[in-house]
């Protein structure tokens, strides 16, 4: 079975898309707790986080700490930016929250919304801008 996330990979479904290099898609979250808020996803299918090699969760971890998180800061003016894995809504492809905090309580997933077309391609447009 194909995972959402690999078809939206694939270009097989659209998504707001953030970064992308050989083994790693970010991408705007469809339903987001904040503005901004960003999945980074291992191209390689792996379901938990617990199966992946050290190497690859480095390198995610790395990409989203140096390139994509401090680019969330820079376009929304958060405080800080909110790291999460939970893996309970997909889980067959391991995947990892940024989310922009202001204030307590921002993670909390009871927040998650939908928000209008144009302000998620205005938001996908400052992150991209702001990534360095
Ligand atoms: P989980 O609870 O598994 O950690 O979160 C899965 C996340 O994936 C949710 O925040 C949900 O909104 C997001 N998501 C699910 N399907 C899609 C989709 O088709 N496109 C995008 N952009 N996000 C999705």
């Amino acid at each position: 079975m194909t995972s959402i996330f690999s078809k939206i990979i694939a270009g097989d479904i659209p998504s707001y898309k953030i970064y992308e290099d050989e083994k790693i898609y970010a991408f705007l979250d469809i339903h987001p707790i904040q503005l901004g808020h960003v999945l980074v996803v291992p191209k390689e299918e792996i379901g938990d986080i617990l199966d992946m090699s050290d190497d690859s969760l480095s390198e995610l971890m790395l990409i989203a700490k140096n390139i994509i998180a401090p680019a969330i800061k820079k376009a929304t003016n958060c405080e800080r930016v909110g790291f999460s894995v939970e893996g309970l809504g997909v889980k067959d492809h391991m995947h990892l929250h940024l989310i922009p905090l202001f204030q307590l309580g921002d993670l909390n997933p009871e927040k998650a919304h939908t928000e209008t077309s144009e302000n998620m391609k205005m938001i996908q447009d400052k992150i991209v801008s702001s990534l360095t």
